[in-house]
């Protein structure tokens, strides 16, 4: 399961980042990932689970932020949204396509709780 490998390189960004800004705890951690990785929603909230406790990560939500898979047509310049296997422009039949999402893996933003602010919602 390289989710767990994944999740672990996120969580070590994520806590980086928040150590760095004083932050007490993670609230929550958002990824964006693309549809065309190989990556398991379910698999990485499992490893999310099994690796944040012990970290400023107990406790946080893990919220995934799918991305559709879209390319660009080399023939016509045309951009589609497409699955895994079906990358054939919809214009022209072109199958040269530039791809420019789907393959994202990255953390869009955390939330953190900062010293001085603990007791709101
Ligand atoms: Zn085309």
């Amino acid at each position: 399961m390289h989710e767990m490998g994944i999740v672990s390189g996120i969580l070590e960004a994520s806590t980086a980042a928040a150590r760095r800004e004083g932050a007490l705890s993670i609230r929550e951690i958002h990824v964006r990932v693309g549809d065309l990785t190989e990556i398991v929603d379910e698999a990485m909230r499992f490893a999310f689970e099994a690796l944040t406790p012990g970290t400023l990560a107990e406790g946080a939500q893990l919220v995934i932020e799918r991305v559709a898979a879209v390319s660009r047509c080399a023939e016509c310049s045309a951009e589609f949204s497409h699955g895994r296997f079906d990358i054939v422009c919809p214009q022209c039949e072109g199958f040269i396509c530039e791809m420019l999402h789907g393959r994202e893996l990255e953390v869009s933003h955390i939330e953190v709780a900062l010293p001085g602010e603990e007791d709101k919602p």
